[in-house]
């Protein structure tokens, strides 16, 4: 297709070359025909780096160079086997990176799908919301404040409309858009009267008709990607990554060390002396973990998504483990957002309303009568005024149920005029002030018989400032009164209000606001509580974890909301506007001292979070408009809602939740705690067998004995055997109690006291163990090959028992979640069968330098491995018995 200057045509032109129409919106087969001839509306997936490539930069490492190093002196010594086995080995290692690494990405690509945009659409003269991706040019396209723009949009109505393009003018201001035809040279930044994919929208609302979708829109023709690279590395993987570089000069420093003490004091052959350094080499190096490490954190990416939470990034996963407060919006997250209309309160008269949910079946009664409007004139004007000023649309879905599209606090008084006694017509609206959460309130202007008003609902603080009833001191009791009586039952109050205003007014803006209002009435609104939230904020007390709910509502209904979960059983709650008051030393005070915050605008989210920061918490805060980025962003985990937020909002956010469920929130932190443990588990599971073997090596270098393994067969025990097992480890579950005890602290060494201790112990009691077993048994008695073996499969054998040990950290091997981890087992099995084809199969002797074992030779093997078993769960109980487990 030509490209066409579409900001300069008038929407009637557009109209008829893309043959739509701005009310009703293009029908469904209409849609689905030009989706198939012009294609989706999705940009070419960027080109990523060949397979190859990705492969090759696993070769990228210290650890590998020194491999490498050790594979060349192999070939100088002539032993061909051994070289052949290291560069397997550096091979394999490339693979398990390589692998893990698609993993991962598959992972979060699998999550980047979960999170596709969404854009609202009219079509067949109805509103839905569609996937993006499934825009035609043609079709009309509903926008709102927080929405990212889904393709290239010709804008007809916009109210306040305003736009931020810097992704794509880099103008950080937002713009204002408007729809009138603009001349032909208008650059792209000047072109107001168009959106472009790829910006979003900042405040106010709009309709447009799409016209140029995928890669013929302007985003397209830059072939810029929205989605920013997530990040793979997290602050534990760094750790590692500068452990192994510290680990890999230790290492070759001892190398020199042992070469010198060889030459000088031992009479090695130079040829043997370089084997026996390169064996510590490859020894001391645990080559698996970083790869079992990220597998371990991309397991925890999708277990989560399977729990409704996207994550977006692998950090985050660690994050949450450490979360010490969440904060919470009340409203959709803690509530089920499902909002019913229970009460009507006039001046005069206050109406109940029955029926629960959208289903507009139910009543106004008065005295337990019918209310008709016709004869409660201001009954009609408060219908009028709500079903007016509302972007709620009412209908059924597939499956018969009653659905609302739109915001629930508006949805519900599309029921509340449905189930009057008499049809209530939605005024047009010539002018509106969309709702937002930081001024409350939502206008429009209105036309009625020859007169114009202005409209008004809102938060009822508002708008009775704009009915000055402060000047009115009986009036204000009255109203106040009534609210209170019903905020206290946790409802949720709109006030109604109507100014006449004069008839040239045509635009109506915030300045039109401030005076001049009549109150026509509030509504009491229910929001039924969800249920199983009150259980999760029990749990995330016994963990230590803070809950805050930080809502917009009334502070009685927050109040009394929050004593039916369970939330600030004090009966403290703080106002927004009293927030707004406090230097930073006051924020902090109260946000520790607070549970409940009422009236809170998003400005209130962010100081809360620096609050509560600066106060050393890891901070997970929920939220869903555009305003609320900001905050979204500065929180350790901002928590965006997967069905009522704004695209701005999860974009800014590192989790999504699916079901808008505060539950899920506590899942992810429970899962997030799983995932941090079993990364600790395995690094405990995996340094000792490392330094064990280096400890051997070194030993019979230092005394001149005979090498107790080749260096093929130590690379065997760290590339498969240690990987092999730590894999069950990613399964183990929580450990029972893991959410009794506080968050940890986010600043704690990954290699604690302890885990020096216990690494340190359990290399010692493997390589007594094994140098025990070798002064026992002659090497003149048995022969080398034999010797090899035993020290290997005792190897192999305490690390299979000691992975039991590490099952738990402290606790009980053997306690009543011994068979809760089947892959414990099913790694058990392939590892005994495996190390008996060592054994036992010729061509794994050729191999790996092993050779067929006697039952009996099997005893000294099986008793190290017992005696590894038996004396790590002594030392754990004398911990647990003598010492107050710490971390
Ligand atoms: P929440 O944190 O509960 O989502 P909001 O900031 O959305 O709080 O809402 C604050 C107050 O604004 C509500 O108590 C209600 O009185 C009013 N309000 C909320 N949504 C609307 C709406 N769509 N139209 C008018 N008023 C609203
Ligand atoms: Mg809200």
């Amino acid at each position: 297709m030509p490209t066409t200057n579409w900001h300069q045509l008038t929407v009637q032109e557009i109209m008829e070359v893309l043959q739509t129409d701005v009310n009703r919106g293009l029908t469904e087969e209409e849609a689905a025909n030009r989706s198939s001839q012009w294609g989706l509306n999705e940009l070419p997936e960027p080109k990523k780096e060949s397979a190859i490539l990705r492969f090759i930069k696993h070769f990228k490492d210290v650890l590998i160079y020194v491999l490498m190093g050790a594979a060349v002196i192999t070939i100088l010594l002539g032993h061909y086997i051994d070289t052949l086995v290291i560069l397997l080995v550096i091979v394999i290692n490339a693979t398990i990176g390589f692998i893990q690494e698609s993993k991962a990405e598959k992972a979060l690509e699998g999550i980047r799908e979960m999170l596709s945009l969404k854009a609202t659409v009219v079509r067949n003269g109805t509103r839905a919301a569609i996937r993006s991706a499934d825009l035609v040019s043609g079709d009309i396209v509903v926008l709102s404040a927080g929405d990212k723009i889904p393709a290239d949009i010709r804008i007809f109505e916009a109210v306040n409309l305003n736009v931020e393009e810097s992704s794509l003018t880099g103008e950080s201001e937002a713009i204002e858009k408007s729809r009138a035809a603009l001349p032909k040279e208008a650059v792209l930044a000047d072109r107001q009267n168009m959106v472009y994919a790829g910006t979003s929208i900042s405040s106010g609302s709009g309709l447009g008709i799409v016209v140029e979708i995928g890669s013929n829109t302007e985003l397209g023709k830059i072939n810029a990607s929205i989605s920013a690279v997530d990040q793979l590395q997290t602050p534990l993987l760094r750790q590692i990554s500068e452990f192994g570089k510290v680990i890999s000069a230790i290492i070759l420093i001892s190398a020199v060390v042992m070469f010198l003490i060889g030459y000088v004091f031992h009479d090695y052959g130079t040829a043997e002396l370089l084997l026996s350094i390169i064996g510590l080499t490859v020894a001391a190096i645990p080559e698996g973990l970083p790869a079992v490490l990220s597998i371990i954190l991309a397991i925890g990416v999708q277990r989560m998504a399977g729990e409704n939470a996207i994550v977006r990034s692998l950090p985050s996963v660690e994050t949450l483990g450490a979360v010490s407060v969440i904060c919470s919006d009340k409203t959709g997250t803690l509530t089920k957002n499902e909002m019913t209309v229970t009460s009507i309160l006039l001046k005069d008269e206050d109406f109940e309303v029955t029926g629960t949910g959208y289903s507009p079946e139910g009543s106004i009664l008065v005295n337990q009568q019918e209310a008709r409007p016709s004869e409660f004139p201001e009954l009609k004007r408060f219908l009028d005024c709500v079903k007016t000023v509302n972007e709620a649309d009412l209908r059924r879905d597939e499956q018969g149920q009653w659905v609302i599209s739109g915001d629930a606090t508006e949805g519900c008084f599309v029921t509340l005029a449905e189930k009057a006694d008499e049809r209530v017509d939605k005024l047009k609206s010539l002018s509106k002030i969309p709702f937002d959460s930081s001024y409350k309130y939502m206008a429009s202007l209105v036309e009625i018989e020859g007169e114009k008003f202005i409209f008004v609902k809102g938060a009822p603080e508002p708008i009775f400032d704009m009915a000055e009833l402060e000047t009115k001191s009986d009036q204000l009791a009255m109203w106040q009164k009534k609210i209170q009586e019903h905020a206290k039952k946790g409802e949720r109050l709109i006030a109604a209000a109507v100014k006449s205003v004069d008839f040239s007014a045509r635009s109506i803006d915030h300045s039109d606001m401030e005076s001049g209002f009549e109150i026509i009435g509030l509504a009491g609104i229910i929001d039924p509580p969800r249920e199983e939230v009150i259980d999760s904020i029990q749990q995330c007390k016994k963990a230590g974890i803070q809950v805050k709910m930080i809502t917009g509502d009334h502070k009685d209904t927050a109040l009394a909301i929050g004593a039916k979960m369970g939330i600030g059983s004090n009966g403290l709650v703080l106002e927004g506007k009293d927030l707004d008051r406090m230097d930073d030393e006051e924020l902090a005070e109260a946000a520790l001292k607070y549970d409940i915050f009422a009236r809170t605008s998003p400005d209130n989210k962010f100081q809360l979070v620096r609050a509560l920061q600066a106060e050393g918490h890891i901070c997970a805060m929920t939220g869903d408009g555009v305003n609320d980025a900001p905050a979204l962003k500065r929180a350790d985990i901002g928590v965006a809602m997967g069905i009522k937020g704004t695209e701005v909002s999860k974009e800014a956010a590192e989790m999504v939740l699916v079901d808008d469920n505060f539950n899920t929130i506590v899942k992810a932190v429970k899962e997030g705690r799983r995932v941090y443990d079993n990364l600790k588990k395995t690094i405990l599971f995996i340094l000792p067998t490392n330094v064990a073997e280096g400890f051997l090596i070194f030993v019979s270098i230092l005394f001149g004995t005979v090498m107790p393994l080749t260096p093929v067969q130590i690379l065997w025990v760290n590339m498969i055997s240690a990987v092999t097992i730590s894999m069950a480890i990613a399964f183990e579950k929580l450990e029972a109690g893991a959410m009794e005890r506080p968050p940890r602290k986010p600043d704690t060494k990954l290699l604690s006291p302890y885990y020096l201790f216990r690494i340190a112990f359990v290399s010692v009691v493997i390589c007594g163990g094994i140098l025990f077993m070798l002064s026992e048994v002659r090497e003149e008695n048995y022969g080398a090959a034999i010797l090899h073996t035993m020290a290997l499969q005792a190897l192999v054998i305490s690390q299979l028992l000691y992975l039991f040990n590490c099952r738990s950290e402290k606790g009980f091997a053997l306690n009543r979640d011994f068979f809760s981890n089947k892959a414990a087992f099913l790694v058990s099995g392939i590892l005994i069968a495996v190390q008996l084809a060592v054994t036992y199969v010729p061509f794994m002797n050729v191999l790996l330098g092993t050779a067929p074992l006697a039952l009996e030779y099997w005893t000294w093997p099986l008793l190290i491995g017992t005696s590894v078993f038996v004396t790590v769960e002594l030392e754990k109980w004398v911990v647990r018995k003598f010492f107050k487990p710490s971390s």
